[in-house]
């Protein structure tokens, strides 16, 4: 935990000097080459891939920039892991969402501004939520979302010309997808080169639009999918289903569907990384005596042996109670408990009786301790001297 993180600028492989732009290239590449999503259970890349996102995200940022160039990683490093899985960082900042959109969009084909590409492509990526209890994403489970998935048209076979039509190649653009105009600026004549405004980039114009899709070619239907949600999952990771996002074009395989799995809140226990956190109530005569608790988990209610003289807010931790990592099902993190002390209340007159018996025959014993324990008289008693 205490290993010192490598130079910020080195981890990039850029020069001190370097500008945003540069920064930002280098990270796109190394995060594409180190994404684990390609490269799925790869200890090493997953590694590179945080040390690269740990030094974009300073680097990026003027202000932890300068921080960073006077004060080096100590600055940002937040001992002992901090939240999440990435060592504590945001990774929800707009510049992320935004770089993460670039990488996967370019790794998975997403290709919206790809245009001019007359070969087989990946379609689009979907997203979408899930609800699960706490304790689904504890144990796993089983889900069935339904959402509107777009097929190809059988009538066009996506193609949106109908049937005994052709689409025609796109005059604009001759089929390029792609059109170049030029501009006479202040340096010279500048090139540009756009998306065919025609055709949207797809080189082909339909004259005649397939009755069933409008010329679209997709339908779009309501599907029923099954997801299988991890144990330990926690809230806010994704669970990717395969080729179940939008359809490829020119023969692509689909895009994935990538499902953002929301935990609900638990009534009674908490939850950070795989830890749980919980609070059990025991009595005052337990809390003073000791004796076994019931204490609700995961797994059902557990006895727990509390020891005599117990304070209240006493934290014990209950070992391997905890969530099942992702990684093996079979490694639990624990659950920690806090002990509250219940004062009681709405006393009998019997009871009270007792209790005033009992704070006479302990009251000594307590300023006695107290005595003890700093070796001056009780207050209580000092005081009387005053009045
Ligand atoms: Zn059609
Ligand atoms: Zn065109």
């Amino acid at each position: 935990m205490a290993e010192h993180s490598r130079d910020y600028y080195e981890v990039l492989g850029v020069d001190k000097n370097a500008d945003d732009a540069t920064i930002k290239k280098a990270y796109r590449v190394l995060a594409k080459k180190y994404h684990p999503d390609m490269n799925p259970g790869d200890k090493t890349a997953e590694e590179k891939f945080k040390e690269a996102s740990q030094a974009y995200a300073v680097l990026s940022d003027p202000q932890k920039r300068k921080q960073y160039d006077q004060f080096g990683p100590a600055a940002f490093e937040n001992g002992g892991g901090g939240a999440g899985g990435f060592g504590g960082f945001d990774f929800n900042s707009a510049d992320f969402g935004d770089i993460f959109g670039d990488i996967f969009g370019d790794i998975f084909g997403g290709g919206r501004s790809r245009a001019a590409n007359n070969g087989p492509m990946k379609g689009a990526n979907l997203r979408t939520q899930v609800r699960v209890t706490f304790e689904e994403a504890v144990f796993g489970c089983e889900k069935e979302i339904e959402l509107t998935l777009k097929d190809t048209c059988e009538k066009c076979h996506g193609t949106g010309a109908k049937p005994g039509t052709n689409p025609v190649t796109c005059p604009k653009c001759g089929g390029k997808g792609q059109v170049v105009f030029t501009q006479q600026s202040l340096f010279g004549t500048v090139r540009n080169v756009q998306t065919c405004p025609d055709c949207g980039g797809t080189g082909k114009i339909i004259k005649d639009k397939c009755p069933d899709c409008y010329g679209t070619g997709y339908i779009a239907r309501k599907k029923k999918l099954q997801v299988s949600i991890p144990a330990g999952i926690d809230n806010g990771q994704m669970v990717r289903l395969r080729e179940k996002g939008e359809p490829g074009t020119n023969g692509g395989p689909r895009g994935d569907l990538l499902v953002e799995v929301v935990v609900s809140r638990h009534p009674i226990f908490q939850r950070q990384d795989y830890n749980i956190y919980s609070t059990a109530p025991i009595s005052y005569a337990q809390a003073a005596l000791g004796g076994d608790v019931m204490i609700d988990t995961i797994d059902g209610k557990v006895v727990y042996n509390v020891k005599p003289g117990t304070q209240t807010d006493t934290k014990v931790r209950l070992k391997g109670k905890g969530v099942p990592t992702l990684q093996r099902k079979d490694v639990r993190g624990d659950h920690y408990v806090t002990l509250v002390v219940q004062v009681p209340t709405g006393l009998t007159a019997s009871a009270r009786d007792l209790l005033k018996q009992f704070d006479e025959l302990t009251g000594d014993s307590l300023h006695a301790a107290e005595k003890h324990a700093d070796g001056k008289e009780p207050e209580k008693k000092k005081k009387k001297g005053f009045f």
